[in-house]
This record gives structure tokens, C-alpha cells and sequence, in this order.
């Protein structure tokens, strides 16, 4: 559909559409629960003993950050005592009192140790895939015969290194050949309805093979007071994985991190748009965070770009993974925030930014980073009034959350792709520790939706405010 404007009709259709397709979501989901939130699992209750005391939370959550770092029972022992001294959850009886009477290198304390340690590391199991490409294929293969594909992420942010950063570039290029070898012979079952939509977008070009990269462990002096510098440090370690991926045909997408360094993934995107000899096939995409004040601005001009340069190109929009840190680091250092301070703003803003990216199609793949209900409708209803076919945008969650909807979403045939994580748990910890803060932040929409069971007319309304509707959508460039 030729689009320049969408008028407050079209707005309203997509709103009567959004409500329609989320409350079939719901109905579908009934009581299934994502397994984070079974009160089953140790996590389940660490889970929940975090949401019902933020003091135990910011206690355990740091507790689990150091834990990788402990060498010995005794150690962790230590620091269990001193990091949870004053909240102990509901932990049983004989937990609380070994806490805070035992000795730390006293047997029993060093076996009340390893017991957390070993519930820490199957925490950590629900998040992330494997610790190595060979490992983490049986759990994506079993996806990927329910209808679920996967962007291969590697665990590991900001090194500290050129050694490190080295190693990075080596193992995701392993990762890419590993993969790309593995998943050339996976089959797609016939009778799953999301497969359908999936054989059509292989059969137009879309890669099988999709490998995240965080920009910051390519060069360990990434830095935007050295803008130049640091584009070219990622670029050169950059380059050889891209390379590999050419080879093997495989996807590449690049994360988005924290705000200081957004500016310069974007110009390394772009780098590697304008480097790529394809005009045909897809072969780049890039996160857009919604909870930034910019990502409008910023989506504008890579859409006019784009237009110039007529790549296809992919977006995955998400609303952002870092918004306690950017907050309070701006605050502290007495600069504006560059994100909303209202979650129904970031909300917004990702409705906004899906209605501009889906008008976009086909230039633009656009993928929706989200596991919320109500984000999600709103985007199918979208592409639904734009024309745009279920093969032609993705929608991506995170391994190990909300399975009752990416099961739902699968049946309905749409293309549901798993974040998946591999890796150790020390390069993991910072990724462990956001899924956990997000899992159990007030605003989280799981939250809401399958610990506190609000009401599905409010998790699906509108974000915007009552009585600013707004009369028109800006789309055109
Ligand atoms: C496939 C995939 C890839 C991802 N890649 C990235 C990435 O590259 N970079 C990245 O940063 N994140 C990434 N994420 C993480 C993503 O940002 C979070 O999972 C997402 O924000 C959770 O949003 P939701 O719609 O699922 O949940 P919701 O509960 O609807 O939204 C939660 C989000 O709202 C925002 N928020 C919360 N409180 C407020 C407030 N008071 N004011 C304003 N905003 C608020 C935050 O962004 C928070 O994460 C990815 C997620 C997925 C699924």
C-alpha cells in the first residue's frame, strides 16, 4: 500500500484491530505461565520473593552478579552472609539460620553455598541457551521444529582487551560456520501454521542463519570521545565476521547498547550498508530502542537514507534494556535523560516507530522486539492494515520468557524468532541480571500480566493518554 499519511480513521482501525487480535491472544494463553513465574522452580520463588521485597532484590541481584567471580564454597559462603544479612526471602528455616550462625568455612555453610550457587546457575539456564554453539543447537533445533527460529547471540559486552576483543571476533565467525553448517538441513514441519510463513520468507531470501553482534566486545577502547578511532577499531574486527557471514549467507544484526555508544552504531551501520555489494538481499539490521527520546529522529534519517541508497535493510525494535542505568547516570552526571521517564511514553513511542517502520516494508524488514501483548497486536493489526504479509516481519522474544505467547503466536502463523544467548556464566552475568531487573520491574508487562493477573482491558489499552488521541500519524518522510 503506496502510504504517506495515516489519518485518525486509519488510526482507529488499527486500534479496533489491536484490541481485537490481543484479546484473541489472551483468550488462547488462558492460564499458561511463562516457566520463569512457576512457583515450581527455585526461581519462581526467587522471583517472587524479589518482586514482594526490593530489598531482598537488590541484595540477591547483586549477590548474583559477584557469584561468578567466587572461587571457593567458603567465599561464596561470605558473601552470602554479608549480601543478604537483612533479607532472606522466605528462604526455609535452616537456610536463614546457617546464614546467619554458621561460620562461613564451616561444612554446613559451605553446603548451603553450593546449593544457592547450583540454583543460581539453573537460574541462569532458563536465560541462556548453552554454554557453547554445539550445546546450544539441540535446545535451538527442538525450536525450530515447533516453528521458532533464532538470532544466535554470543554473552559477553564491553572488553576490556584487544586480546578479548580478538577472541570475540574469532568465535563469532566459529559461531557462523557452526551454525550455518547445522541449520542448512533443518526441516520445517508442515503442519505447524508459522512454518508456512517461515518457508515463504527462506523461499524470498531471508537468511536461516541470524547472528546478533554487540558492537562494544570488538574493541576494547570503544569510546565516542574517540568517535573516529573507535569506528574504525570495530570495523577492523568487524569486517573478517561480516566476511564469514557473506560466505555462509547468514544474517547479521547489530545490538544497541547503552545511549553513549548509539550514535556510533549507527554510523556502523550504515558503514557496512553502503561497504555491502547487495542491493537485492537483506543482509544487515540494527536495533532501535523506543524508550529513547531520539529513536524517532534517528529512525528518519536512516529511513531517508535508506531511500537513497534503496538497501534493504532490517529493524528490530525493542524498547530498551538499560533504562534504570541511562537514568540515573544522566542524572548524576546533571545531564538531561535521553529516555521517557514514563513507561506509556516508550510505549508510544514503539507504536509510533512500528506504524513508521511497517509502512516501510519492503525496504525495510522490520522486527518487533517485544513481549508484550498489547505491542505486539498493535503490530500485527498494523501490518494487517498496510498490507504487509506474515512473512514479510518478524516478531523476536527473548529465550527463556514468555513461551504461552510465542506458543500462541506460532499457531496463529506468525514468524516468531528466540533471542538466544550462549555462553558462559561470568561473560553472561550483566545479561542474566537485566532479564532478572526487567522480569521483575513494577512496569514489566509480564509482570502485570502473569504474577499480578491485571485485567486484560487495561494491559491492552491504548498508551497514549485519554483525551490526546492523536488525529494524525506523521509516516511521510
Ligand atoms: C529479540 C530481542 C532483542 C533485544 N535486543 C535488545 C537490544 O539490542 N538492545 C536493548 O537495549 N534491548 C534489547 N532487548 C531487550 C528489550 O529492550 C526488553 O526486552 C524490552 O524493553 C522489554 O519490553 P517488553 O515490550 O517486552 O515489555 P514491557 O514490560 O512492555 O516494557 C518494559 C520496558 O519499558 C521501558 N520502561 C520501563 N519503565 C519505564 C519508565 N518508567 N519510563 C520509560 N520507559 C520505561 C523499558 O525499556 C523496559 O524494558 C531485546 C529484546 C528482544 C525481545
Amino acid at each position: 500500500m503506496p502510504l504517506t499519511m495515516l489519518s485518525a480513521r486509519d488510526l482507529q482501525q488499527i486500534e479496533l484491530k489491536t484490541q481485537e487480535i490481543g484479546r484473541m491472544i489472551f483468550a488462547r494463553i488462558a492460564d499458561q505461565k511463562p516457566a520463569i513465574f512457576r512457583e515450581s522452580w527455585w526461581s519462581g520463588r526467587v522471583m517472587d520473593w524479589s518482586m514482594r521485597s526490593e530489598q531482598f532484590k537488590v541484595e540477591m541481584f547483586r549477590f548474583v552478579d559477584v557469584l561468578p567471580c567466587l572461587r571457593s564454597s567458603a567465599e561464596v559462603a561470605r558473601h552470602l552472609q554479608e549480601y543478604l544479612c537483612r533479607s532472606q526471602g522466605d528462604f526455609p528455616g535452616f537456610f536463614q539460620w546457617g546464614l546467619r550462625n554458621l561460620p562461613s568455612a564451616s561444612l554446613p555453610a559451605k553446603v548451603i553455598a553450593r546449593l544457592m550457587e547450583s540454583n543460581v546457575r539453573k537460574l541462569a539456564r532458563r536465560f541462556i541457551v548453552g554454554s557453547n554453539a554445539a550445546e546450544a543447537a539441540l535446545s535451538l533445533k527442538k525450536n525450530w521444529k515447533k516453528g521458532i527460529t533464532f538470532t544466535a547471540d554470543l554473552l559477553g559486552e564491553a572488553t576490556v582487551s584487544e586480546k578479548e576483543a580478538e577472541a570475540y571476533q574469532q568465535r563469532y565467525a566459529d559461531l557462523l560456520r557452526y551454525t550455518a553448517l547445522k541449520v542448512q538441513n533443518w526441516p520445517l514441519p508442515a503442519e505447524c501454521p508459522s512454518c508456512l510463513s517461515w518457508k515463504k520468507a527462506f523461499e524470498s531470501g531471508e537468511s536461516r542463519v541470524n547472528v546478533s553482534v554487540k558492537l562494544s566486545a570488538l574493541y576494547s577502547q570503544f569510546d565516542p570521545i574517540d568517535f573516529n578511532g573507535s569506528l574504525e577499531g570495530v570495523l577492523k574486527r568487524l569486517h573478517p565476521i561480516l566476511k564469514v557471514a557473506h560466505e555462509t549467507g547468514a544474517f547479521i544484526n547489530l545490538d544497541m547498547e547503552q545511549y553513549e555508544w548509539k550514535d556510533l552504531a549507527l554510523a556502523i551501520f550504515r558503514r557496512i550498508e553502503e561497504e555491502g555489494s547487495s542491493r537485492e538481499k537483506r543482509c544487515y539490521g540494527i536495533a532501535i530502542q523506543s524508550y529513547l527520546k531520539e529513536s524517532e529522529r534517528d529512525v528518519g534519517e536512516l529511513l531517508a537514507w535508506a531511500e537513497k541508497f534503496q538497501r534493504p535493510f532490517a529493524i528490530r525494535l525493542v524498547k530498551g534494556a538499560y533504562w534504570d542505568y541511562e537514568l540515573i547516570s544522566s542524572r548524576q552526571q546533571g545531564w538531561p535523560s535521553p529516555v521517557w521517564e514514563h513507561k506509556r511514553e516508550t510505549d508510544a513511542c514503539f507504536e509510533r516507530l512500528t506504524r513508521l517502520l511497517l509502512s516501510r516494508y519492503p525496504l525495510v524488514r522490520t522486527a518487533i522486539g517485544s513481549h508484550n501483548v498489547r505491542s505486539i497486536a498493535h503490530a500485527t493489526a498494523t501490518a494487517e492494515f498496510l498490507g504487509v504479509p506474515k512473512e514479510g516481519f518478524e516478531l523476536q522474544m527473548l529465550y527463556g520468557m514468555a513461551e504461552p505467547i510465542k506458543k500462541t503466536l506460532v499457531e496463529m502463523g506468525y514468524l516468531v524468532r528466540d533471542y538466544t544467548p550462549i555462553g558462559e556464566l561470568i561473560p553472561g552475568m550483566g545479561y542474566l541480571v537485566r532479564r532478572l531487573l526487567e522480569n521483575t520491574s513494577n512496569e514489566s508487562f509480564l509482570r502485570q500480566r502473569f504474577v499480578e493477573h491485571l485485567d486484560v482491558e487495561k494491559l491492552l489499552q491504548s498508551p497514549l493518554p485519554s483525551g490526546s488521541r492523536q488525529s494524525h500519524d506523521r509516516v511521510a518522510l
